[in-house]
């Protein structure tokens, strides 16, 4: 099927990686029959990232986005989506770890009917560090999420353009994306395909152990709003509901306290949790209030029509 490409990369300081990954790219393209186009977006780099991808810049099939300061990949990759023309959306790293030679195979797998296929870097190269922590990772947000995917990382995915338009990335969501899209865009048909992946050999990755604990935190907001985003009192209600049980039982119990000083401290403790209970409630209310102002301003609905016949 002939489709209209969009290529997004997000670069940060890959200076000497970006004219080899661009031929690679055009060289990868060219045996595509559609058309394309390629955004690279400069996340605010300090090496000469810019003064390359100006070398670039005016050929065909080449759109430069450069930002003011350093904002992130899920950002870049934000920016990309956000000026995509395309009906088909493909991101890949700048640093020639994923390999556009894959493109192809990808494409015939979409055209099947996809709406994402997820690359799967099944003979990762990376350092044991990295892929240890990033394989546990996987399968949590696979068993929490429901989405059955073995490699959340990668950035190589294909994307339906009009799909992934439809919903936001924020922090550092972009792992997320088929989360995300499964539930915000309305369903989501994926698959998935191992890719390539290379050893990096120039520039230094951007990321360390840190990621993981960012990683954890994101999949607890992910999971939040997969659940809960439309009634947040549900969630902040039932946590209360223990808060207040806790607290009913230790005030109870306190009553048959043989020694005034565990009576104290249980009384104390079951007022101090009949608190929390109650803070915990008015978080909740907050949070229906802000998830009403967030679907009216922004239009967005709690449901997704596919067709109306
Ligand atoms: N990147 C970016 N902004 C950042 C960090 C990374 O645009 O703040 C880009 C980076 O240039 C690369 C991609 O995101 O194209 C993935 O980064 P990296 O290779 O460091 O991640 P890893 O492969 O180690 O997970
Ligand atoms: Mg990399």
């Amino acid at each position: 099927m002939k489709h209209f490409l969009s290529i997004i990369i997000p670069v940060y300081n890959e200076e000497d990686n970006i004219l080899c990954l661009n031929e690679k790219v055009a060289d990868a393209l060219g045996s595509i029959d559609s058309d394309y186009e390629v955004i690279y977006i400069n996340d605010g780099s300090k090496d000469g990232s810019l003064n390359v991808l100006k070398q670039l810049s005016g050929k065909e099939h080449i759109t430069i986005i450069n930002f003011t300061r350093n904002y992130g990949q899920t950002a870049a990759l934000q920016a990309g989506i956000d000026a995509a023309k395309g009906d088909v959306i493909i991101p890949l790293d700048a640093d020639m770890q994923n390999d556009p030679d894959d493109i192809k195979k990808m494409l015939e797998l979409y055209d099947r009917g996809y709406d994402i296929v997820s690359g799967w870097r099944k003979d990762r190269h990376d350092n044991i560090i990295r892929v240890i922590p990033s394989k546990i990772a996987n399968f949590v947000i696979c068993n929490l999420t429901g989405i059955k995917l073995h490699d959340f990382g990668c950035t190589l995915k294909i994307y339906n353009a009009e799909l992934l338009k439809s919903i936001r990335l924020y922090g550092e969501l972009h792992r997320f994306i088929p989360v995300l899209a499964s539930f915000f865009g309305g369903g989501a048909n994926f698959t998935e395909i191992e890719v390539k992946h290379h050893k990096r050999i120039h520039g230094y990755s951007k990321y360390n152990l840190s990621r993981t604990f960012r990683v954890v935190l994101d999949l607890f907001t992910i999971c939040f709003l997969q659940r809960f985003a439309d009634r947040p009192m549900y969630f902040f209600g039932g946590c209360a509901f223990i808060l207040f049980l806790i607290a009913l039982f230790s005030l109870i119990i306190s009553f048959f306290a043989e020694f005034i000083y565990s009576f104290l401290a249980l009384f104390i403790t079951g007022w101090l949790f009949f608190g929390f209970a109650i803070i915990t409630m008015l978080l909740g209310l907050i949070a229906e209030v802000l998830m009403r102002t967030y679907y009216e301003s922004t239009d967005k609905r709690v449901y997704n029509i596919k067709e109306i016949l």
